[in-house]
């Protein structure tokens, strides 16, 4: 049967954000049992991957149990992208096929989500921050420095980002303590030290390195997916006020390192390919080893909501630097990317006000509050605030999502 019109067995997965073409690999524990393990998911079920594996449905010789009881999905995506794909594909195959839904042994491999805790399922090794999106860097750039030069002179020629560091990457969940540091509270005066003001939130996309390549050698442009091992929500936490006082001139330093939050699933590319689109026109044309496809982009949609108020609908579709080109100039110089590297898009704000992905943007630098739902506003974002992206992508015959990425500030 023809793949988009799969369908599964496993009650209400059809109609979810985890059909059987999406199969994300994640990691999770029970309370009955509190061993981190490897796990998929179709539905509302998580696939206990090791029980599987141990119930003997799984048939791929490189894939051992120490893979599976496993923290981190690092190992098993050091296998390759073939083991990957044979390991969805083997999933497809059991949770299609209608003559599996009578299987015992195979049912109680599937966990009701609910009695799940999902984990950071990455060891993020190194963590690169992109600002790929056009619309993005031109709203930052008419409100802090000149609307008629917005676009500092390199970004139409290069995917601009900076290093940011790897151990405040939390899962979804997590409750996020405002930051406290430097601020000026008003242009001239000296720097005070106090809780930041002017907390915000960042919507971007984020993509895993999984597989390598050695130090001196870049990676070429059309080579670059298969470096690439799936895609996860991300959400760059900002404190602008922090952030603006220390920026110049080496960059983001601690208004971004104290932290940052995923999504709880890795979306593999297979699960995507069929939302492939064209990517913004690219004028001057870059380089020849950032030559861009036409079909570098993706169709998927993204919200943000506060406290249940949707206030931002994007598209990674808007992004101006694809994926590939973030990896191959990332590499051009024969910088090393290892397994578990994580490099998120910057980002990702459309054309509309409504399509703005930070609050610095939405509510325009504090000049136009946003109402929420309750009758209260936001210029920036309050203490009990709790914050929820999403993103799914959509044809006529399937959801893929990725699970919300969601954090409380405390
Ligand atoms: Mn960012």
């Amino acid at each position: 049967m023809e793949f988009s019109k799969l369908k599964s067995w496993v009650s209400g997965s059809n109609d979810s954000f985890f059909p059987i073409q999406n199969l994300p690999l994640g990691v999770f524990s029970t309370k009955e049992n509190g061993m981190k393990r490897i796990c998929s998911r179709i539905g509302d079920y998580v696939i206990d991957l090791s029980l599987l594996h141990e119930e003997k449905f799984l048939n791929i010789q490189s894939i051992q149990q120490s893979h599976l009881k496993n923290e981190f999905l690092n190992d098993l995506i050091r296998l390759g992208k073939n083991v990957s794909t044979e390991l969805r594909n083997q999933l497809i195959e059991l949770f299609s096929n209608e003559g599996n839904s009578g299987l015992t042994n195979l049912i109680k491999c599937l966990i009701s989500i609910h009695e799940c805790s999902l984990h950071l399922p990455i060891q993020i090794g190194d963590y690169t921050d992109f600002y790929s999106s056009r619309e993005h860097a031109t709203n930052v750039g008419i409100m802090f420095r000149d609307p008629a030069n917005a676009l500092m002179p390199n970004w139409l020629h290069l995917p601009v980002g900076y290093h940011g560091r790897a151990s405040s990457i939390v899962v979804s969940g997590t409750e996020i303590q405002r930051p406290s540091g430097q601020i000026v509270i008003k242009d001239g005066e000296a720097p005070v030290y106090s809780k930041s003001r002017q907390l915000d939130f960042e919507l971007e996309m984020a993509f895993v390195i999984g597989k390598e390549n050695r130090m001196g050698d870049p990676i070429p442009i059309q080579n670059s997916i298969d470096h690439i091992c799936g895609f996860m929500l991300f959400n760059d936490w900002s404190a602008r006020d922090i952030q603006k006082w220390e920026y110049v001139p080496l960059g983001p330093f601690l208004g971004k390192n104290f932290a940052s939050t995923i999504s709880p699933w890795l979306v593999s590319l297979e699960a995507l390919a069929e939302f492939k689109c064209n990517g913004p026109d690219q004028t001057p044309t870059p380089l020849s080893y950032l030559n861009p496809e036409a079909e570098r982009n993706f169709d998927i949609q993204l919200e943000i909501f506060i406290n249940d108020t949707k206030i931002c609908t994007s598209n990674t579709k808007y992004l101006y630097w694809s994926i590939s080109q973030q990896l191959a100039h990332h590499t051009v110089n024969g910088c090393n990317m290892r397994i578990g590297d994580l490099c998120a898009s910057g980002t990702i704000s459309g054309p509309e006000s409504t399509s703005y992905g930070s609050m610095l943007e939405l509510a325009w630098k504090g000049t136009k509050p946003i109402v929420l739902n309750d009758g209260t506003t936001r210029t920036f974002l309050q203490d009990g605030d709790r914050i929820k992206m999403i993103a799914f992508a959509q044809n006529d015959n399937y959801k893929i999502g990725f699970g919300s990425c969601e954090g409380r500030i405390i």
